[in-house]
């Protein structure tokens, strides 16, 4: 599930990322007709906006920033460096470069940091005044005369590595390494989060590496720019999705999704509904919070159910399994085997007051005991009601009939498969 996660949100991405690598590969396109130059510097502006948009809309405040920084860095190289011999090093032209070169990658993380409050948090309104404060600045030492851009010239070229390490490349040592750094961080984080907006930072910040690698060429910079705003909409697209039919608490596909599949079947199929026995008793005496635990802990096993069913969590402590183009017969066995994994799955509960740091000076078996002595064990288990679709039924009625057969295991005593 982590893994089809990490592939789900990485995607795109990668894909933006090569697809910047290919436009890289076709290289110069200052040659181009003047109408596709203009349009081509015209499009990250515009896919900026949508992506900052659709952010604030879906409530996605780093989107929103990434989003900015993007836009402002790809009009820096349309003012300040697309078109000019910055291969020349003239001071006034490349310092604001330099700078923005360097500074991205170091807001970009900034941003990349959970802002989960709202768009006018103390965060969110933070980071804005500190990209406004840098924007400033950047003014000042425009308007500040050959010797102070000098000296911010001189700072951002400052150089860690020998000469080679940066003679591909019109980014400043500082700016590549920061980039490098930036780039490898959120895809380290989109891999182990398997979060879409995670991915989209990452493609992001990867694409726009790449747009000021190439800001000499003002369209092949846009068109990187553009890949940049692209990685931004398709995350926000991608977090909608996960809001629409992603259970929040298990991560199971919910409802929504259930409905879906079910009204896409074509023939024969069996479908399941599921209910944890005697529930609200774990919500009265363990608390909501265990009883949450115990929710994970059954949709975990129902993520490994066997004969290819597909679990879902269908509401509260109902869930759904799924298994197309086969029969009741069939479900009712791998059904019958997720049964007495949950019920063998015991679930251990923490007692409040178990010592969270281990004591030292106890012997590993005195502290086994000690372990087993403050943990309560539950034992979790599961109704299970089957129906198979007789053709032309509608979705609904197969699950009623799933639902009658589950009031039946119910009465038959719980902890059993009835169809
Ligand atoms: P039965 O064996 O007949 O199914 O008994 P039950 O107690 O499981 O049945 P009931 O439907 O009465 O209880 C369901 C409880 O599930 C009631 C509700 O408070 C609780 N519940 C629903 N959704 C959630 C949730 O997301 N988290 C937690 N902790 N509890 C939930
Ligand atoms: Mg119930
Ligand atoms: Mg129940």
């Amino acid at each position: 599930m982590v893994l089809r996660n990490a592939l789900f949100v990485l995607l795109f991405p990668i894909l933006m990322l090569l697809s910047g690598l290919a436009v890289l590969a076709v290289g110069p396109m200052a040659d181009l007709p003047v109408p596709m130059v203009v349009l081509a510097g015209a499009a990250p502006y515009a896919l900026c906006l949508f992506a900052g948009l659709t952010g604030a809309w879906f409530k996605c405040p780093r989107v929103v920033l990434m989003a900015a920084l993007v836009l402002g860095a790809h009009w820096v190289v349309q003012t300040f460096v697309a078109g000019t011999n910055i291969y020349a090093r003239e001071p006034g032209l490349t310092v604001v470069y330099a700078a923005v070169a360097v500074l991205f990658p170091l807001n970009a993380l900034l941003f990349a940091i959970k802002t989960d409050r709202g768009l006018l948090s103390q965060g969110m309104i933070g980071r804005v005044l500190l990209l406004v404060l840098q924007s400033a600045a950047l003014i000042v030492v425009w308007d500040g005369g050959d010797l102070a851009r000098q000296a911010v010239d001189d700072l951002t070229h400052v150089r860690i590595f020998d000469k080679d390490f940066d003679a591909w490349t019109l980014l400043p040592q500082p700016a590549l390494i920061l980039f490098l750094l930036a780039s490898l961080g959120l895809l380290a984080r989109a891999a182990y989060s398997g979060g879409a907006l995670d991915g989209g930072l990452f493609g992001a910040v990867a694409a726009s590496g790449l747009a000021l690698h190439s800001a000499g060429d003002g369209a092949l910079s846009a068109a990187l720019f553009a890949l940049a705003g692209v990685a931004l909409l398709v995350c926000v697209a991608q977090e909608s999705y996960r809001l629409a039919f992603l259970d929040e608490l298990t991560g199971l596909p919910g409802r929504r999704a259930l409905m879906h599949d079910l009204n896409a079947q074509s023939g024969a199929y069996a479908v399941a509904m599921l209910d944890v026995d005697h529930f609200k008793k774990f919500n009265d005496t363990y608390g909501h919070d265990v009883g949450d635990q115990v929710l994970k802990m059954v949709a975990g096993q129902m993520l490994r159910v066997s004969g290819g069913g597909r679990a879902y969590r269908y509401g509260g402590e109902e869930f759904t399994v799924l298994f197309a183009r086969r029969d009741a017969r069939h479900a009712v066995a791998h059904l019958e085997k997720l049964r007495a994994a949950i019920e063998n799955a015991s679930f251990k509960l923490r007692a409040e007051d178990r010592p969270d740091v281990k004591p030292t000076g106890v012997k590993p078996r005195q502290l086994a005991k000690r372990k087993a002595a403050h943990q309560d064990t539950v034992s979790v288990t599961i109704s299970i009601g089957v129906s198979q679709r007789q053709d032309g039924e509608e979705p609904d009625e197969a699950l009623k009939a799933a639902d009658q057969a589950l009031y039946r295991a119910k009465d038959g005593g719980r902890n059993r498969v009835a169809v």
